[in-house]
């Protein structure tokens, strides 16, 4: 077996840079200053970087990672297509150990590294789901301590006095197309509200909707074409093709990334979390992607994304 690694581009930097230039311009290269494709020229020579090009339009020089997340990262292009390739091929992710100990980078790149991979794994084009006449199943669950517990209205901002389960914890609601797509919120409190707005702003009216009896998807019929429900309290699971178990089933491959893999998670981060896991399942093997094609799907994902160290830390 040929290891996910094996590949030119992920050791040499000139066959990186090649490589990512084939997916990032594929009709050529494209000045990010002025956006002119047809006066642009190699730098070549001793002194000059690899990968860098100059617009004779407007006389700036640029590389392919200019606007990227792998922009002002002095970290060679190979080693983030290592990191890229491995968090693409790692069903419930990669830690930032172990990802400093395959690349030789230091510990804080690693980090950051990780985190810039998930903003290009996250999905920029989203266009309403439902249409296709596939159930879409919703549910929520709970992961982590919030750093700050929501408020009881109640007890004005101290702990309500009895206790539901999960008062403290980080909501999370994800919409899964059986078969197809899923799509995940890190969301400040799981109520009616939330959802409502979740439907509205990802939903087409004419979609099909699996839930539990959860009392949060009272609006859900009002806003799609059909809502229907497993009563989990009753221990019904299935009923003819209504279900969750699409949307259960990603929960737990979440759960087990975050519990085994990752450990800590910032608060802030864990849509970026989400937006992983959410990568992974829209290009998993039952769809026909394999490692390879996950890895190029996520590089091209680079684009218009940067994030800085200071957004990503809170420092
Ligand atoms: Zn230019």
């Amino acid at each position: 077996m040929t290891s996910v690694l094996s590949a030119k581009h992920f050791h040499d930097e000139q066959a990186a840079y090649k490589w990512v230039e084939a997916r990032i311009w594929p009709d050529g290269p494209i000045c990010p200053h002025c956006g002119g494709v047809d006066r642009i020229g190699k730098l070549k020579g001793k002194s000059t970087r690899i990968g860098t090009y100059k617009c004779y339009q407007c006389r700036k020089p640029f590389t392919v990672k200019v606007g990227t997340v792998f922009e002002s990262s002095h970290i060679p292009i190979h080693k983030w297509l290592q990191a890229i390739a491995l968090m693409s091929s790692s069903k419930k992710g990669i830690s930032t150990n172990q990802l400093w100990r395959i690349l030789g980078v230091s510990l804080k790149a690693a980090w950051f590294m990780s985190h810039r991979i998930r903003e290009a794994m996250r999905d920029g084009s989203l266009t309403p789901m439902g249409g296709s006449g596939v159930p879409i199943e919703i549910d929520e669950t709970y992961f982590g301590r919030m750093e700050t517990p929501r408020p009881s209205p109640q007890r004005r901002g101290r702990p309500p006095l009895k206790r539901k389960r999960d008062w403290d914890k980080r909501a999370i609601v994800s919409l899964v197309e059986r078969g197809g797509s899923v799509r995940s919120f890190h969301v400040e409190n799981a109520d009616k509200a939330t959802i409502n707005q979740i439907i509205a702003g990802n939903l087409l009216r004419e979609a099909r909707v699996h839930t539990d009896e959860s009392r949060l998807y009272g609006d859900v019929a009002a806003q799609v074409a059909s809502h229907e429900t497993v009563k989990h309290t009753a221990g019904e699971y299935v009923r003819g093709d209504v279900h969750t178990n699409s949307v259960e089933n990603f929960f737990s491959v979440f759960k087990r990334g975050m519990k085994g893999v990752y450990q800590h998670c910032a608060e802030k981060n864990l849509h970026r979390y989400l937006a992983e896991f959410d990568f992974r399942y829209n290009s998993r093997t039952a769809l026909g992607v394999n490692d390879e094609m996950r890895t190029e799907r996520a590089v091209k994902g680079i684009v218009g994304k940067r994030l800085t160290y200071r957004t990503a830390s809170g420092r």
